[in-house]
């Protein structure tokens, strides 16, 4: 038995890890028992600086009193309610808290328990509001490559990473996809958004040319997508997707389940870039990650598509058992309220600087092929091992483990998303840590 764990090895069996390597987790567990603010506690008793919110999720940090407390006194006070044709004040409550926060152009909001749910919603949404408005031909859908969109069918349809879609079929019909913007030859060790790429948004038009506008729904993109490794938009790339979609009369899906809340220094990362889409996914930072929650922010444009016809008719039939849950809903609330009250929305912009400072110093360490940093997220991507690739990486991560640091690894690239509390002094510790583990990486 492991010295790390107090779980028999027998115990670990049933339990199917997601995204994990369950062989080699079982001979080697990790656990965490508890959490506090900035740090978790492993079983064996350490102390492990959490370098990633979780999965980019607990922006406020760990056990933030405000958020228990709101979680248990929702479970006493009205622990479920029906979701379709009910409503109880917080589901309301919480959509109007968002739609303050939101950028300008949002004004509805649609609940789901996740990132995927919201994507598979959105995408949804996008395929109806043009039938509903006459256009039944545009269903298609366009994502990128290297795109990240959770792991349901039309998620993996439109996302771009190879090995989320390579095990599981043909895939949605009638999805095409824009070329990554990762242009390593001209952009390497970036600080902040790239000078290089801002065309690949044209290929838009290729796409247009190809299917005819008329049969396209919507275009998905992560503003910064994350799960592949931290590719950073050009500049204006997201400006000219916008001006090709508008020209056409596609709708523009951000996903912003790891951009949303606060992460780039803006509650959403469509206001720190200043382009407006027709619809947000977000999940994760909704609730700080406490209790599973997503949510589709829309237009009035979208929303009023579905609101004519006889009242006492279902304007979409869509939605989930938990969509609004109070427990979560309670917890989104106290989630807004502290970060609110903490400034925690802005810290990403305030602490940029010392952050890509702190990053970009890794840059002469070995194997280190690339930097790229915006708000409080850097990717550090390592060279391969020939034959072995993520290797390195994911070596990388189990002596950050052992060395007192949480860091998360996709294929060869290190990323980093810390809670939006974290301090100058936990940056140097979690850059100072790191670079131990980098130098001594075979
Ligand atoms: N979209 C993006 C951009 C994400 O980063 C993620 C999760 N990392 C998802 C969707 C899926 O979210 P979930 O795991 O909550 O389904």
């Amino acid at each position: 038995m492991s010295d790390r764990t107090n779980v028999a090895p027998n115990d670990l069996n049933a339990f199917w890890m997601p995204f994990t390597a369950n062989r080699q987790f079982k001979k080697n567990p990790r656990m965490f028992v508890a959490a506090k603010d900035m740090h978790y506690t492993t079983s064996d008793g350490r102390q492990v600086l959490d370098g990633t919110a979780g999965l980019w999720c607990c922006n406020a940090g760990h056990a933030r009193p405000k958020i228990v407390e709101a979680v248990a006194a929702q479970t006493a006070e009205l622990d479920y309610a029906p979701a379709f044709q009910m409503g109880h004040p917080k589901a309301f409550e919480l959509a109007n808290r968002l739609i303050d926060i939101a950028p300008d152009n949002m004004e509805h909001v649609f609940y789901t328990n996740s990132g995927s749910e919201s994507v598979e919603t959105a995408l949804k949404m996008a395929i109806a509001y043009h039938r509903a408005r006459g256009e039944g031909t545009r269903t298609r859908l366009i994502g990128r490559e290297r795109g990240y969109h959770g792991v349901n069918f039309g998620g993996i349809s439109v996302g771009g990473i190879v090995k989320n879609r390579m095990h599981f079929g043909t895939m949605l019909a009638g999805v095409d996809h824009l070329p990554h913007t990762h242009l390593p030859e001209q952009n390497a060790f970036t600080k902040g958004q790239p000078e290089h790429g801002a065309n690949l948004a044209d290929d838009l038009e290729r796409i247009c040319a190809l299917h005819d506008p008329s049969t396209i729904a919507a275009v998905i993109v992560e503003p910064l997508a994350g799960s592949t490794g931290v590719l950073v938009p050009p500049k204006d790339y997201l400006q000219r997707l916008r001006a090709i979609c508008d020209k056409h009369g596609i709708l523009l899906i951000f996903d912003e389940v790891i951009t949303g809340f606060g992460r780039l220094g803006a509650p959403f990362a469509a206001q720190k870039f200043d382009v407006m889409p027709d619809m947000i996914t977000t999940a994760k930072g909704l609730t700080n990650g406490v209790i599973p929650m997503g949510a589709v922010l829309t237009t009035a444009d979208i929303h009023d598509a579905f609101m004519d016809g006889p009242e006492n008719l279902i304007e979409l039939f869509h939605g989930y058992t938990y969509s609004g849950n109070p427990m979560a809903c309670a917890a989104g609330l106290a989630t807004l309220d502290t970060y609110r009250e903490e400034g925690l929305l802005q810290r990403g912009a305030e602490l940029e600087e010392y952050w890509q400072d702190a990053a970009h110093s890794m840059r002469d360490l070995p194997n280190v092929i690339d930097v790229r940093n915006l708000g409080l997220i850097a990717g550090i991507e390592l060279a391969p091992i020939e034959g072995k690739p993520t290797a390195r990486a994911f070596e990388a991560f189990l002596r950050a483990y052992d060395k007192g640091i949480l860091i998360r690894t996709t294929g060869d690239i290190i990323a980093l998303s810390p809670p939006l509390i974290i301090s100058k002094a936990e940056i140097d510790q979690l850059f100072g840590t790191l670079s131990d583990v980098l130098r001594d990486l075979p």
